[in-house]
């Protein structure tokens, strides 16, 4: 694992989330596994906009800071709880893209519609209940973390996880998408569901794909 490569992925995830109105004031947060018990994240408290590559916080699985500057931010227990339930996950991502929060703020999770998509992130994309910050917000989010590489949360935004920076960001990307087009499909009465018997078919293709995934 190339640390210097993986912070410049986390820079410019910053900057992409950025730039795309995602985040507003010290909204959203990005971190990533580099050796075992080696994590790089955001500090706490700084706008995306000014994440650099050579100031990220390095901290211990248990959260631990062991180096860099400033401090983890406060839903880093979540990051690390996707961490020591998945040891396939190198990096977690959190934004509050406008059309996805509006699903879960509103209630609602994702269901997909779109075919390509279901093989990505499979057929439905949940929403965690809303619960305080910190062990509660854990509590709600932990029995997703198994079976799914992207959750919706209410009350909060979107958390996707993935091999690496790119893949994690990729997946928050793509729920965006869907909701975005989800949204618009409203205005025509929403999107129709996939026919059951196709949803069996892309179910397997990402069995095959991801396995363990729902
Ligand atoms: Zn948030």
């Amino acid at each position: 694992m190339n640390e210097a490569r993986v912070r410049d992925e986390i820079a410019f995830a910053c900057e992409r989330m950025t730039a795309r109105g995602w985040v507003a004031n010290h909204d959203g947060n990005v971190s990533a596994r580099v050796a075992p018990n080696r994590f790089v994240c955001t500090p706490t408290a700084t706008a995306k906009a000014l994440v650099r590559a050579d100031a990220l916080v390095i901290t211990d699985g248990a959260g631990k800071q062991t180096g860099g500057r400033g401090k983890p931010f406060s839903e880093y227990t979540l990051h690390l709880g996707v961490y020591r339930a998945r040891a396939d996950v190198g990096a977690v991502v959190h934004a509050h893209p406008p059309y996805a929060t509006a699903l879960g703020v509103s209630g609602r999770e994702l269901v997909s519609f779109l075919p390509e998509a279901v093989v990505s992130l499979g057929v439905r994309i949940p929403l965690v209940p809303l619960a305080a910050p910190g062990a509660p917000a854990l509590a709600a989010m932990e029995p997703f973390f198994a079976k799914f590489d992207a959750v919706l949360v209410a009350g909060n935004g979107v958390f996707a996880w993935g091999d690496d920076v790119e893949q994690a960001w990729l997946r928050l990307e793509l729920v965006e998408h869907l909701a975005t087009i989800a949204s618009h499909a409203a205005a025509w009465g929403g999107p129709q569901p996939l026919p059951q018997e196709m949803v069996e078919k892309l179910l397997e293709a990402r069995r095959k794909a991801f396995p363990g995934r729902a």
